[in-house]
């Protein structure tokens, strides 16, 4: 375990090659019923103020990904509203308080943002209840696998391309009129854009729709100061993946495949957010940054 993101190491050795034992949780499943314990910077992240004053809108941000962006920018001084699956209140109620332990305002926001109506309350309730909004995270997504495109039902197909894709339109069509210049989209694609597994037809898909809408939206919003970016995680070791994101037999190896040989923690993706979020990356606009462990991409 390392002090915090800025200690010098072995990134190899930083977390353990996890061998998790066999689990599974229905959908989208609780974050602290996850073994072994993910690492969502809760003891490590170190802020530095450089969110100082933002307001972020942050969706799936009760566990995982989601939940360490939430961490670090309070942690960097940004107020915080947190949307996730009413089921997921109690992961919700873990992040909130740690976001409020930073000195930070966290807004809980309970929603299906696969309906296009929350979407837009989700954001005028974020922006209402954090006095504006400046930064919008785009994270909560739907990873279901499936072996033959023939067992692929429309109805799955169709819920994950409205959880992934359509409510990232609906919610970012709802921000704008709330983001000023100066603000920052930052949408969650994946690795998967480039790499598909066979059996993540429509979630590959839908990573690949998510980069193409961040280099578009980011051309056309660039003349009015916002800019929009992506980042793309490798395996992160997240409840997505016991929740049939993944067949339960690799889940013994996952992420044992890539150049680093271990799978990524939550609190690894965070310092990414920070800097597409801050105005220090005020000239990066249509951005993937791949954090991935050292898969290449495109
Ligand atoms: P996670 O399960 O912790 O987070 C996903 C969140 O999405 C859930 O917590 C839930 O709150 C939210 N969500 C799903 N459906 C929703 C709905 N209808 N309404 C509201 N919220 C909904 O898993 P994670 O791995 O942290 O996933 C976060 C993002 O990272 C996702 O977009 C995922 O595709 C992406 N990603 C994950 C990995 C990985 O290996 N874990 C790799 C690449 C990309
Ligand atoms: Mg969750």
């Amino acid at each position: 375990m390392t002090n915090d993101q800025y200690t010098f190491d072995n990134p190899k050795t930083r977390y353990d090659a996890l061998s998790p034992p066999g689990q599974h949780q229905p959908e989208p499943g609780l974050d602290s019923r996850l073994r072994p314990r993910p690492d969502l910077g809760e003891q490590s992240y170190r802020g530095t103020g450089r969110l100082t004053g933002r307001r972020a809108l942050i969706t799936g941000a009760d566990s995982g990904i989601g939940a360490a962006v939430a961490i670090a920018f309070a942690r960097e001084g940004a107020d915080v509203a947190l949307a996730y699956l009413p089921s997921e209140q109690s992961d919700a109620a873990r992040i909130a308080e740690l976001v409020r332990s930073a000195g930070r305002e966290a807004v809980l926001l309970p929603c299906d943002i696969s309906v296009n109506e929350e979407c837009t309350r989700l954001v005028d309730d974020a922006a209402n209840a954090l006095g504006g909004l400046d930064i919008l995270v785009n994270n909560a997504g739907k990873q279901v696998y499936c072996e033959k495109l023939e067992d692929l039902a429309d109805d799955a197909f169709d819920a994950t391309l409205r959880t992934n894709v359509y409510a990232m339109f609906w919610i970012t069509k709802a921000a704008l009129k709330h983001l000023p210049a100066g603000s920052s989209i930052i949408n969650t694609t994946s690795v998967q854009a480039y790499k598909p597994s066979p059996i993540l037809v429509d979630y590959a898909t839908t990573k690949a729709a998510i980069n193409a809408f961040t280099k578009a939206l980011g051309a056309q919003l660039a003349e009015r100061g916002i800019r929009v970016n992506a980042v793309a995680p490798g395996p992160v070791w997240t409840v997505l993946q016991v929740t049939d994101g993944q067949p339960p037999e690799k889940i013994a190896a996952f992420g044992h495949d890539t150049p680093l040989g271990r799978a990524g923690q939550p609190a690894e993706m965070a310092p990414a957010y920070v800097f597409l979020a801050s105005s220090e990356s005020s000239y990066v606009i249509g951005e993937t940054l791949n954090a991935n462990g050292g898969m290449p991409t495109p």
